[in-house]
């Protein structure tokens, strides 16, 4: 047989956000065949130095969103906050997936909350607020600690405002008078735990197992997968997580925050149509990573096994953890028996602000808990114990 030489076909998929999400999703796509072309303001973005193309625009630009999609198999998106006009633009070029649909209901925390109460999905007791003066009354009604949070945008705890005492009221009325907000009740949860829905446009599901997840003044702080938690827990997550994605009509990845209350049932936090930081664990020990399984979902390709093993945990590396001189001791953290690291390319290490995450994969969750905190202890953090690793007195 003679053998001629011929061009490899270039599909491109299209990304809306240039993120540490965007970035993994990147390398997911290429070792699946295709280029991939991102779309975000910043030239200096995450996925700058591994998108195939990068478009440097804003996201409401409806003609750059057009640009991004055109010749596209699919447009997928690393952040809920997309003009909507923007991405129905881009949707009458290529397949959106989640579809502009998906991203208007779950963009406004009022909305979203909303559409999950009109499918009698259990939400924590929500107050809206239709005007500033309105914050007193839904204070008054949700008690103290309550939440304030804005309806849009906000995220990692930005625009949202714990009230415990009279002084966190002021500042709570300060970004109500800034921005529609609504207030929720604090939900005394036992554990916050995510699960994740991979789904192809028609329709074929496959959802890893649920993430316990342990947040520190609302940002993620670390998080293990698989949760060790009852097995129907994990179930009924599943199932949740699988009747809101048919019901939404999620092309992609749906990540379901859930909180487990005392009693055993589970509220639903938030919806994130994309892949989520509580996931970034796939990438470690998962036969498919969320990243591998979101371009699987929205390229119509075959989904990936969801097993894990064995026990991994993740642990957020956030801008103080890097020295003054702007580097992150990378040999003292890869020392640490089973600890992986990856860092997003972020060229400014603000506090607070997500720069790159460790795996600690281990057979054991105890022990896979204790090999992430060695690790962040040599960055002088501890890492937060969980009620549901303590050992059994
Ligand atoms: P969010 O951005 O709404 O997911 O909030 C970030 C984190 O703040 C959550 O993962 C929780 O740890 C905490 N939080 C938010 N809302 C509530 C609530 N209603 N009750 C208890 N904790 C909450």
């Amino acid at each position: 047989m003679t053998f001629t030489s011929r061009r490899v076909a270039q599909p491109v998929l299209g990304i809306f956000g240039g993120g540490q999400l965007a970035r993994m999703t990147c390398v997911a796509a290429q070792a699946l065949g295709h280029a991939v072309r991102v779309l975000d303001p910043d030239p200096d973005c995450p996925a700058a130095t591994v998108s195939d193309e990068l478009i440097t625009a804003e996201f409401d630009d409806v003609i750059a969103a057009q640009r991004l999609a055109l010749g596209c198999t699919a447009v997928t998106v690393d952040l809920e906050n997309v003009g909507l006009d923007a991405l129905r633009a881009a949707a009458r070029h290529a397949p959106m997936r989640p579809s502009p649909d998906v991203l208007e209901v779950v963009q406004n925390r009022a909305r979203q909350r909303a559409w999950l109460v009109d499918h009698a999905i259990p939400i924590p007791d929500v107050f809206h607020v239709s005007d500033a003066g309105d914050l007193d009354a839904a204070l008054q009604k949700a008690g103290r600690p309550a939440f304030v949070k804005a309806v849009q945008g906000g995220y990692d705890g930005k625009g949202q405002v714990r009230v415990r005492s009279d002084a966190d009221v002021e500042e709570a009325r300060r970004l109500a008078s800034a921005t529609p907000v609504v207030v929720e009740a604090e939900v005394d949860f036992v554990a916050e735990i995510s699960v994740q829905v991979a789904r192809t446009p028609d329709g074929h599901m496959s959802t890893f197992p649920p993430a316990l997840n342990h947040h520190r003044s609302q940002v993620l702080e670390w998080s293990m997968l698989p949760a060790p938690i009852d097995a129907e827990i994990a179930l009924a997550a599943r199932m949740l997580g699988e009747s809101i994605a048919e019901k939404l009509d999620v092309v992609g990845l749906l990540t379901v925050e859930l909180f487990l209350i005392r009693d055993g049932r589970l509220l639903v936090n938030e919806l994130a149509p994309r892949p989520h930081n509580s996931f970034h664990t796939t990438l470690g020990q998962a036969r498919t990573s969320q990243f591998s399984q979101l371009c699987r979902a929205v390229l119509g390709l075959p989904l990936g096994e969801p097993s894990v093993s064995p026990t991994i945990v993740m642990a957020n590396l956030l801008g103080e953890h890097w020295s003054e001189a702007g580097a992150l001791d990378v040999a003292t953290l890869l020392a640490v028996p089973g600890v992986d690291v990856t860092v997003y390319g972020k060229r400014l290490a603000r506090p607070g602000r997500k720069m790159g995450h460790l795996i600690a994969a281990l057979p054991d969750a105890t022990d896979a808990f204790d090999a992430a905190s060695r690790a962040m202890a040599f960055l002088g953090t501890t890492l937060t114990p969980s009620p549901l690793l303590e050992p059994e007195s």
